[in-house]
């Protein structure tokens, strides 16, 4: 439970934070630390110097402009979760940040860190896909953006290299036509599978994106083209949500074999469907 000696640095600004990167073999950005700071104790990571973000100002903000919220990587799932402007404006968000682990880890952890570490049980991965989001990234070569289907590699592996600082996620402002729902392990509330889904009545076109079931949260684009056009009632829903593990390699555990999880899947897409429909 004693990490490995390591060099702490605690850079006032990102220019300090990537300059600091760039002049470091095996270097860590540190941000709340519930992910970092566990693995460092049981030494599955051995970062040498440990760049800690904590206090960029710089990377705390909600700002929208002409319909797309731009959220600073440092916000803590309960800044997301008690935003009276996200609850309006990108209600899907506040609503999955509710359902993260406990109130320290939600008072501490970000939305950057836990996209970065790309975790296939975490949470965020289902709703910034199914928000199709943005995500900018700054390196020594300075700023890139990836859109959220090229952001997760594999398991524990996003598109930020060790050199970069995933910096700012974008989303559109959606109506309440939303939901996240999971199934979630009762110790920790990390996602056994875990599904959000956007509902864009007037278009009557949805997008689900699904965390938990296999190595990296993925689009359910069999559901998607399923619903296309179509009128959203609960057959049709329930039909497109048979197809929720259609092409996926299921993940098996402790937690739930390869089977259950998929049909963990089904379920969840349905009554996300429903749910975001409905409302
Ligand atoms: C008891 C417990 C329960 C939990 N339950 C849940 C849950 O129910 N659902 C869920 O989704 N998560 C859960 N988590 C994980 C939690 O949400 C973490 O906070 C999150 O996964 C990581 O975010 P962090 O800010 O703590 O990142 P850190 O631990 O500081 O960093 C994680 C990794 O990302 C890198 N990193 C961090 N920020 C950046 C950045 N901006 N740019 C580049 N690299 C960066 C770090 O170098 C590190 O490799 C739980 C954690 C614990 C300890």
């Amino acid at each position: 439970m004693i990490p490995a000696a390591f060099d702490y640095l605690r850079p006032s600004t990102l220019d300090e934070a990537l300059a600091a990167l760039a002049g470091r073999e095996d270097a860590k950005i540190l941000a709340g630390g519930h992910s970092l700071i566990p693995a460092m104790k049981l030494r599955l990571a051995q970062p040498r110097s440990v760049i800690d973000i904590s206090r960029l100002a710089d990377l705390n903000y909600i700002r929208e402009k002409n319909g797309t919220i731009s959220l600073g990587a440092m916000l803590t799932h309960y800044e997301i979760e008690s935003s009276a402007f996200l609850k309006d404006r990108c209600p899907l968000l506040p609503e999955v940040a509710a359902q993260i682990g406990d109130v320290q880890v939600r008072n501490r952890g970000t939305l950057g860190g836990s996209l970065v570490h790309a975790d296939p049980a975490a949470d965020w991965p289902a709703p910034i896909l199914a928000l199709d989001a943005e995500l900018e990234i700054a390196g020594p070569q300075g700023r890139r953006v990836v859109k959220a289907s090229d952001f997760f590699v594999e398991m524990m592996q996003s598109a930020v290299q060790p050199n970069e600082i995933l910096v700012e996620i974008r989303v559109p402002t959606t109506a309440k036509s939303v939901a996240y729902v999971k199934f979630a392990q009762k110790a920790s509330g990390f996602a056994i599978a875990g599904v959000a889904a956007v509902v864009d009545k007037p278009g009557q076109s949805v997008r689900v994106g699904i965390t938990g079931v296999a190595a990296k949260a993925y689009r359910a684009t069999a559901v998607e083209a399923a619903l296309q056009g179509a009128p959203l009632t609960r057959e049709a829903m329930a039909a497109a949500a048979e197809k929720a593990a259609d092409d996926v390699e299921t993940l098996n555990d402790i937690h739930a074999s390869a089977e259950f999880r998929a049909h963990l899947a089904l379920v969840h897409t349905r009554r996300a469907l429903e749910t975001a429909a409905g409302r």
